[in-house]
């Protein structure tokens, strides 16, 4: 079975890796690879689906409506999120264009921090989307190396307790302004490395 090689990585915490020129970015566990490129026509995408949604909302509640459907707020909430993470994504594209972190594997760029964010908030309303069932909606999170019906045992994945431990030592160090600044976005996104780290 194929694994992810993450030697061209630079970490943050479990479950973000964006690759050294910036283009790929491993998320989630099980992780999903998303291209910058293919976030950004997933992206227009979208716009389309919040367009044809609110026609559609229009045509059945009329102009005056006063409320939005569900599938509206959602649709267009994702939208906000992803629009986030790109922004983001591009503005660190033109900072890190082919370089390594000064740190060997770890990022200690605050922009990872936000975009990991801003990628769990999108995975969230993701799980939203499937509950109350928008139909035709496309996924961003596409689950890698499962065709097989096996699990990834990448390092995202299934990562040693030795890694995790390093992983929640280096967090704290790199990313103490974050902790100390906005300790809630320290909180969202390292809480699972330290809970990881101390019962692993
Ligand atoms: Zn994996």
């Amino acid at each position: 079975m194929p694994t992810r090689d993450f030697s061209e990585f630079d970490l943050i915490n479990e479950r973000y890796a964006r690759r050294w020129g910036s283009q790929i970015i491993i998320y989630g566990r099980p992780c999903s690879s998303l291209s910058y490129e293919a976030c950004k026509d997933y992206a227009t995408r979208l716009h389309r689906s919040v367009d044809q949604a609110r026609s559609r909302h229009i045509s059945i509640s009329g102009w005056k409506a006063r409320t939005e459907s569900k599938e509206l707020i959602t649709l267009k909430l994702i939208a906000a999120q992803l629009d986030e993470a790109l922004r983001l994504w591009k503005d660190i594209i033109i900072v890190k264009k082919n370089r390594a972190s000064c740190v060997p594997n770890y990022s200690p760029d605050i922009r990872d921090v936000q975009i990991c964010d801003a990628l769990d908030s999108l995975s969230m309303l993701e799980k939203t989307v499937e509950a109350i069932g928008i139909p035709h909606h496309e996924r961003l999170f596409i689950d890698q190396y499962r065709d097989d019906g096996t699990e990834c045992e990448c390092r995202q994945c299934a990562p040693s307790a030795d890694e995790i431990r390093q992983l929640w030592f280096t967090a704290q160090i790199a990313h103490a302004e974050v902790a100390q600044k906005t300790p809630a976005l320290f909180e969202r996104v390292f809480s699972e490395l330290r809970r990881l780290a101390t019962t692993l």
